[in-house]
């Protein structure tokens, strides 16, 4: 039987009067990759802050493995084992790419941020092999001494999904990880996402790309306005008239 890792209950968020989610309902399954697509304005990034931690909803649940998080502090929702990759990249561009992921790996371990430290913590071994073995399994073994800030956009985007992988968390929330990425790019991402199953983590991805979507998704949830029109696998997703009139029909693809 299949278990849910997330389950969103009756959450509303109202912006000035604009109903930014309308009674939101949904559950994500342990282990798969549930994709949540809609027209710009749909409401997306708003229900990625609220799981997060980012944004007070007005109403409603978000039970992650049964315990709800509304209310917490982002700290405490990280701690519980949710990670983040942000819409643009936030990493520190003046140290290495293996500095950077230590960053997070030592945040996590002592509790704290001990950016200061970071160096003479270097030789924290079991640390920087892990930061090593992440670096390694998303292709960037050789880049390890480079300059964070020296990288490509893609390859940015890439270290910042690192930096979120060595927290080694349950489950991944990735927020349009393509914007703005070239085809290439926007390949090795997609064959990243699919390697990436590590301990059964869930992920759940924002996204625009139609490409990406259907490449990665084992499950698709359609916002449009504030709700969840329809949620199915990406066959269903894509035979579906409401979901084709809503979003699919339209300038995207
Ligand atoms: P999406 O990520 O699907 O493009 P958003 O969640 O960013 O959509 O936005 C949903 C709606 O809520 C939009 O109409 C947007 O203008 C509005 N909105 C989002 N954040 C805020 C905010 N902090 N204050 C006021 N309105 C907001
Ligand atoms: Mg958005």
């Amino acid at each position: 039987m299949s278990e849910t890792v997330l389950k969103i209950h009756n959450v509303n968020k109202t912006f000035h009067g604009l109903k930014a989610l309308n009674n939101v309902n949904l559950e994500i399954e342990k282990g798969k990759v549930h994709a949540i697509i809609g027209p710009n304005g749909a409401g997306k990034s708003t229900l990625l802050n609220v799981i997060i931690g980012l944004l007070e909803s007005d109403t409603g649940e978000v039970l992650f493995n049964g315990e709800n998080v509304l209310g917490k502090e982002p700290h405490e929702i990280n701690q519980m084992g949710l990670a983040r990759v942000f819409q643009t990249p936030e990493i520190f561009p003046e140290l290495s790419l293996l500095e950077n992921v230590m960053v997070p790996a030592l945040a996590k371990h002592e509790g704290s941020f001990k950016f200061k430290f970071l160096r003479s913590l270097a030789s924290e071994k079991s640390i920087k092999e892990d930061a090593i073995s992440v670096l390694s399994s998303i292709g960037m073994s050789d880049k390890l001494h480079n300059l964070a800030g020296s990288m490509s956009r893609g390859d940015k985007r890439r270290l910042e999904l690192a930096m979120c992988l060595v927290q080694h968390p349950k489950l991944l929330l990735l927020d349009e990880p393509t914007a703005g990425m070239a085809r290439h790019d926007t390949n090795k991402t997609i064959d990243l996402l699919k390697k990436i199953k590590e301990g059964g983590m869930t992920k759940i991805i924002i996204e625009h790309d139609m490409h990406v979507v259907f490449s990665v998704a084992d499950k698709i949830s359609v916002l449009a306005r504030g709700a969840i029109i329809a949620t199915g696998t990406p066959e269903e997703i894509k035979g579906n008239p409401i979901v084709q009139e809503a979003y699919l029909g339209g300038s995207h693809e």
